[in-house]
């Protein structure tokens, strides 16, 4: 079996990915693919922290664009990736790999709280930690929450799956001329713009020089080829 280039990732996918072909919500059998993935991925011999978005079910965004208060829009977005977290677990732990979800807000009869300590320690047990509720602030987003764990974490690189396999110099599903980058530095990702995640994210990564590796998701058999060190996607790290 080839050998993991990484010791302990974190793995970001956007809320959006769990939908699989549906508009919205949750498909479970989407979910349950994605587990195989993780689980393949932890077999190499990883240690694994997850984090999952909301977008898929609510965005304090969009919620503040049709009038809402945006911090209590942000709060419902919080609560979504703990709907999404709790998915992922259960189809995780349906195939034997044991989980534990920490929630950066609070509800400890459905999960623990964030607590750095507790969680080392799940992951030395071979447990997959899922951290819901973003950093447990409005005004945030999930990225800045998998930035914010997987620095805290010491994890060696942060994998951002998405639908699209890296970053591009234009939209790809809009223009067919766009250009993917193999390697970008986080200053080239801030000064242009690339939407790879939001600058508060992007920056929180550059300050702890924390890798980000991008791709598709949606191709299996993907997280095991990064986490073997397979150049598929972009990088983006200090020294391009
Ligand atoms: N959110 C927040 N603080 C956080 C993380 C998330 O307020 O630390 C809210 C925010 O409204 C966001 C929503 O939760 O729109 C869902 O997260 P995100 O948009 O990052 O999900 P993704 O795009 O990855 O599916």
């Amino acid at each position: 079996m080839s050998r993991p280039a990484y010791k302990r990732i974190l793995l970001k996918l956007s809320g959006e990915v769990l939908m699989g072909n549906q508009q919205f919500g949750i498909d479970p059998d989407f979910v349950a693919e994605l587990a195989k993935e993780v689980k393949a991925a932890k077999d190499t011999g990883l240690e694994v922290c997850l984090v999952i978005g909301g977008g898929n079910i609510f965005r304090g965004m969009a919620g503040a664009a049709r009038g809402m208060d945006r911090a209590q829009a942000d709060y419902m977005g919080m609560l979504a990736t703990v709907m999404n977290a709790l998915a992922m677990q259960n189809a995780l732990e349906q195939i034997g790999v044991q989980t534990r979800v920490q929630s950066a807000v609070q509800m400890d009869a459905v999960c623990e709280p964030v607590i750095r300590r507790r969680a080392e320690r799940h992951l030395e047990k071979g447990r997959v930690v899922i951290f819901a509720a973003g950093v447990g602030a409005p005004y945030f987003t999930t990225d800045s929450g998998a930035a914010l764990r997987a620095a805290e974490m010491k994890c060696d690189a942060l994998l951002k799956g998405t639908s699209v396999d890296g970053i591009y110099d234009s939209d790809p599903k809009k223009n067919p001329n766009a250009k993917r980058y193999t390697k970008l530095s986080y200053l080239d990702v801030l000064q242009q713009g690339l939407a790879v995640m939001d600058a508060t994210a992007a920056s929180l990564c550059m300050d702890n020089r924390l890798p980000i590796a991008v791709f598709d998701i949606t191709e299996p058999g993907n997280i095991k080829r990064i986490v073997c060190g397979e150049n598929i996607g972009t990088i983006v790290r200090e020294e391009v």
